[in-house]
C-alpha cells in the first residue's frame, strides 16, 4: 500500500515518492549541544526514529543525518558560566546525548555531522550567496536578504509582513531590513572563531543545516524533519539559504515536523518550572514506557505530560511484553517442525494474525498514525492470548507453527516502534524502593539470608527476593513464603512457578 506522509510544505498528505527508487534520504535538525536533552528534544527523536524503522520495515534503504550544533550563543553562554571551553562543552553533551539516545532505542544516524566540523564548507556558501546578490556585508557580520528571495515564507505560509508582527524580530540597524537574518557574525571578545573573507567569526545558526544536509544527501533530497517549533523561522531560513544557493528548489522534497509536548496543557518551558530533562525521568522509569509514551500520541498533534501518562503508558506496554512472554513460555525451545496441512483453529488463526499486521501497516501508512498502530498491536495481543488461554489449546506441531508465525511478526511490529524487549528482563528503575521495603519488612526472619549490603539494582532486588522467597519454601515456611508473594503481588510483580522455575511479570 502507498505510504501517505503530511507534508508541511505542501499543507496536505501526499503519496511519498523517493527520488530513487527504494533508497530514503533524510535529514532532521539534531539538539544544540548545551545541556542534557528534555523532554520536546526527546518527542523529535524517538518519532524520527520510527520513521526510520518503518521505512526500514518497508524496504527502503534509508541515509540517515542528524547533525549537532557545536557553535552557538547558548553554548558560549554556559561554557562561560561554567568557565570551559565551549567547544569541550559541547563535546561533553554530545556524550551525554548518545546516552540518553542509545537508553531510549534511538538508532544512531548513519552521519552526525557537526557544525565545527564543516565551517569552510559553510563560508563557502555565503561566498556564493554574496557573489549571487542575496547576502551582503555589513562590517564583520553577512546577512541573508530575505526581500531577495521570492519565496521567502512558503513552508510556514506566513507573508513577510505576517512574520515580522508575528516574531520578536531583533532591532539592528545593521540589517537593510528587520527579515534578514545572519549568515555569518563577527568574532566578540572571548569567543571561539575561524577566519573568514569577511574576517575572524563564526557562522550564524541556520547555515549549518542547509550545508550539511546538502553535502551528505544532495540536492532534492527526500525528507526533512524537525519539531514544529522549528518551521518558522529555521526551516524557512534553511530554504532560503539552500535554494539561493543551488538555484533550484525544492532543496528537501517533504518537511515533516512533530508537535509540541505540552505539561498539564500548558506550554512546557523553563520559566514556567514545568521543564523535564530526560536524564531525570529516567532515573525513575524506564526507557521503554516514556518511548511508549512518546508514540502514543500522533507525532503531529500535541503531546500532554503528566505523571498519570506515564503510569498509563507503563501499563500498555507491560500489556504488549506480557504476550511476548506468553509466547516465549508457550513455544520454548520447541522447533517449528514442518507441519502438512493446518487444522482449521490454526488457519484461522493465522488469518486473524495477518489481519492484526494489514491493520498496523495501514495505521504506519496513513502518515505514521503510532496510535493506531498500537491499537493493531492490542489486537494481535489479544487474539495470541486467546488463542494460547483456550481450555482446548493444545501445542500439536501445527499450534506450534502458527505460534512461532505469530511471535516473529508481534517481534517485528514491536521493534519498528523501538519497543522489543531485550534478552534479559531487566525489572525497571523504579521498583527499586518498595523491593528494598518489602526486604526490610522480613529483615529480622530472613537476616541469615542476606548480603551485607543489599544490591542497588531493582533487577537483582527482585533476583534476591525470589530466592529468599524459594529458601522460605524449602524450609516449608509457607507463611513467609506467601507474604513475600503477596507483597510483591502488590506493588504489580507477579510470581509464577513454572518447571523451569518461578518467573515474574508486571502487571
Ligand atoms: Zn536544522
Amino acid at each position: 500500500m502507498a505510504l501517505k506522509v503530511y507534508n508541511t510544505l505542501s499543507k496536505k498528505k501526499e503519496e511519498l515518492v523517493p527520488a530513487e527508487e527504494q533508497q530514503v534520504r533524510m535529514y532532521v535538525c539534531g539538539p544544540t549541544t548545551y545541556n542534557f536533552i528534555h523532554l520536546g528534544n526527546a518527542r523529535a527523536l524517538v518519532v524520527f526514529d520510527t520513521i526510520r524503522r518503518y521505512l526500514e520495515y518497508k524496504g527502503y534503504r534509508v541515509t540517515y543525518v542528524q547533525n549537532f550544533t557545536d557553535i552557538d550563543d547558548k553554548i558560549i553562554k554556559r561554557a562561560h558560566e561554567e568557565g570551559m571551553d565551549p567547544l569541550e562543552l559541547a563535546e561533553r553533551y554530545i556524550k551525554e546525548y548518545f546516552r540518553d539516545a542509545d537508553a531510549l532505542r534511538v538508532k544512531r544516524a548513519d552521519i552526525h555531522p557537526r557544525a565545527t566540523e564543516h565551517i569552510d564548507d559553510m563560508i563557502q556558501m555565503v561566498k556564493v550567496l554574496v557573489e549571487k546578490g542575496f547576502a551582503y556585508q555589513v562590517g564583520g557580520d553577512v546577512y541573508f536578504s530575505v526581500r531577495k528571495f521570492k519565496d521567502y515564507g512558503k513552508l510556514s505560509g506566513r507573508t513577510p509582513e505576517e512574520m515580522l508582527s508575528g516574531a520578536r524580530v531583533e532591532v539592528d540597524e545593521r540589517k537593510q531590513d528587520p527579515l534578514d537574518f545572519v549568515l555569518w557574525k563577527a568574532a566578540k571578545a572571548g569567543e571561539p572563531y575561524w577566519d573568514s573573507p569577511w574576517g575572524p567569526g563564526r557562522p550564524g545558526w541556520h547555515l549549518e543545516c542547509s550545508v550539511m544536509s546538502l553535502k551528505y544527501l544532495g540536492d532534492g533530497f527526500d525528507i526533512h524533519g524537525g519539531g514544529s517549533d522549528l518551521i518558522f523561522p529555521h526551516h524557512e531560513n534553511e530554504i532560503a539559504q539552500a535554494e539561493a544557493y543551488t538555484g533550484s528548489a525544492p532543496f528537501a522534497r517533504y518537511w515533516i515536523h512533530n508537535g509540541f509536548v505540552t505539561v498539564d496543557q500548558e506550554k512546557m518551558s523553563k520559566s514556567l518550572g514545568n521543564f523535564f530533562i530526560v536524564r531525570d525521568l529516567l532515573q525513575e522509569w524506564a526507557p521503554e514506557i516514556l518511548r511508549y509514551f512518546l508514540l502514543s500520541t500522533h507525532y503531529r498533534s500535541p503531546l500532554d505530560f503528566s505523571p498519570e501518562s506515564l503510569k498509563t503508558a507503563r501499563k500498555g506496554y507491560n500489556r504488549l511484553a506480557n504476550t511476548l512472554e506468553l509466547l516465549d513460555d508457550t513455544i520454548g525451545d520447541r522447533e517449528d517442525s514442518a507441519v502438512g496441512r493446518l487444522s482449521k483453529e490454526a488457519e484461522e488463526f493465522r488469518d486473524r494474525i495477518a489481519a492484526c499486521v494489514a491493520e498496523f501497516e495501514e495505521a504506519m501508512d496513513d502518515d505514521f498514525n503510532t496510535a493506531l498502530a498500537f491499537a493493531a498491536l492490542y489486537n494481535m495481543g489479544r487474539e495470541i492470548n486467546s488463542y494460547i488461554n483456550d481450555r482446548a489449546f493444545v501445542p500439536t506441531p501445527a499450534a506450534i507453527h502458527v505460534l512461532v508465525l505469530a511471535r516473529r511478526y508481534y517481534q517485528t511490529l514491536m521493534d519498528i516502534l523501538g519497543l522489543l524487549p531485550g534478552e534479559k528482563r531487566e525489572l525497571w528503575p523504579e521498583y527499586k524502593e518498595m523491593l528494598q521495603e518489602i526486604i526490610n519488612a522480613v529483615r529480622e526472619q530472613v537476616q541469615d539470608l542476606l548480603p551485607g549490603e543489599l544490591p542497588d539494582n531493582s533487577s537483582e532486588l527482585l533476583d534476591l527476593l525470589i530466592s529468599l522467597r524459594n529458601e522460605a519454601r524449602g524450609r516449608k515456611d509457607y507463611q513467609l513464603a506467601d507474604q513475600l508473594r503477596d507483597a510483591l503481588k502488590k506493588i504489580g510483580i507477579i510470581l509464577e512457578d513454572t518447571p523451569r522455575g518461578t518467573r515474574w511479570r508486571l502487571v
